[in-house]
């Protein structure tokens, strides 16, 4: 007899839908001689000093628990951080929290304030766990889309469209995963005033923070009256080049910190010892190593976005994180199909913008961190792909010349 497992399985977590990142990047894997544009981390190591902290910390035998929020220091570490870099104050005894990378941090905040039913919106195209994470919560993801018209930036009259009587949070991404979208200050405080018209609570993941290539990151909570509504989640993966250590962390008004901190008790106890003190050395000593990063990546975003501009693909240029989200209309493909033909073909990875929400059908998402070689490679072989498909610059242009 077959058994019944269909019976043990929550409803909730079989509505979930897989990640569609994951299938592509699962196929590719499977494939020789392929480039990958499709997962979203550096291709840098974590910086030596980092990792030799770590080691020390081994050798020293620190392998014991840590206090529930993370350790002190590292705590004292990252209000210096937020408070040096972005201008927002908290306590490290009572308003931070230590997690596993930012995923963990948006989980928690998901839970410690959802009820059954409350809505959430969720600017789309938008990073894949948000959705499943609301709902596992409890709550309602609700979609508010953006377009490459605004720059796939959120207006405050988008989010007060979408609002009802339902609405509890906003989940808030800048820069953006897919899109490389960034909101600037008077953005922001154009949002904080609906938000705070509707006694929205703001979950803000800043983890793309570090890496802002053209204007200067502001965190939300920054903003007049936001601090008091905004969790702000960010973390080490991106910025740090530490995504395999997963560390994440929550800065948040004590009221909602405790609350976090009862379930991350109980879920997690702490997070590992011997990598919050690699963390600590990060936010110590390795800016000048950040900062050569960023300069790489912003080197490569505008190697990638002029070229697949002039090979005919519309690509705005993306102000942060290291994702271009180009549309593939002109192809006539949808984004699957130009995803699954472009890796028969061609041999690149890329994600197809429908797996980041409906906004994203007809992109495509591109990480250009991968090596100058690499890209330079997949550029060559997106282009002979689009060509057989017949786009070229020229047709392009004749459009353009037509319209
Ligand atoms: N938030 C965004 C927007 C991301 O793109 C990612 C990872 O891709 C995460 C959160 C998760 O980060 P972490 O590795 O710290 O869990």
């Amino acid at each position: 007899m077959k058994h019944p497992y269909e019976h043990y399985l929550s409803q909730t977590a079989k509505d979930l839908q897989p990640s569609g990142i994951r299938k592509f990047f699962d196929l590719a894997a499977s494939m020789e001689g392929v480039i990958s544009l499709g997962v979203g981390e550096p291709d840098f190591i974590t910086p030596w000093s980092i990792r030799e902290a770590t080691i020390l910390s081994l050798e020293q035998g620190m392998t014991a628990y840590t206090a529930n929020p993370g350790l002190l220091e590292l705590r004292e570490e990252i209000t210096n951080y937020l408070v040096t870099r972005f201008g927002v104050q908290y306590d490290p005894n009572n308003q931070i929290i230590v997690t596993i990378g930012a995923s963990q941090a948006i989980d928690l905040a998901f839970r410690a304030t959802l009820n059954q039913g409350d809505e959430v919106l969720i600017v789309e195209p938008a990073f894949v766990s948000y959705a499943p994470l609301v709902a596992m919560a409890g709550g309602k993801p609700v979609a508010v889309s953006t377009s490459p018209a605004n720059g796939f930036k959120v207006t405050a009259q988008q989010i007060e469209a979408a609002i009802t009587d339902k609405t509890k949070a906003i989940l808030l991404c800048s820069p953006n995963n897919p899109t490389g979208s960034m909101l600037t200050k008077t953005d922001l405080i154009e949002i904080a005033e609906v938000i705070q018209r509707y006694d929205l609570l703001v979950v803000s993941d800043e983890i793309y923070a570090e890496l802002s290539y053209d204007e200067e990151f502001c965190s939300f909570a920054s903003i007049e009256g936001m601090y008091e509504r905004t969790i702000l989640v960010n973390g080490f993966s991106k910025g740090f080049a530490m995504t395999g250590w997963r560390l994440g962390f929550l800065a948040a008004p004590k009221e909602f910190y405790e609350v976090m901190l009862k379930i991350h008790q109980y879920t997690t106890m702490c997070a590992p010892n011997m990598l919050q003190r690699g963390a600590i050395e990060a936010l110590r000593n390795t800016y000048d190593e950040v900062e050569s990063m960023r300069n790489s990546y912003r080197r490569r975003r505008n190697y990638v976005v002029q070229t697949l501009n002039q090979m005919g693909l519309d690509c705005h240029t993306p102000g942060g994180a290291f994702y271009v989200f180009p549309s593939i209309r002109s192809t006539g493909l949808s984004s699957e199909q130009f995803a699954e033909e472009l890796l028969m073909q061609e041999k690149v990875a890329v994600v197809p913008g429908h797996v980041f929400g409906d906004s994203g059908e007809g992109y495509i998402r591109c990480s250009y961190a991968t090596s100058m070689e690499q890209l330079q490679e997949a550029m060559k072989r997106i282009k002979r792909f689009i060509e057989s498909k017949g786009v070229s610059y020229e047709s392009q242009s004749e459009k353009v010349k037509t319209r």
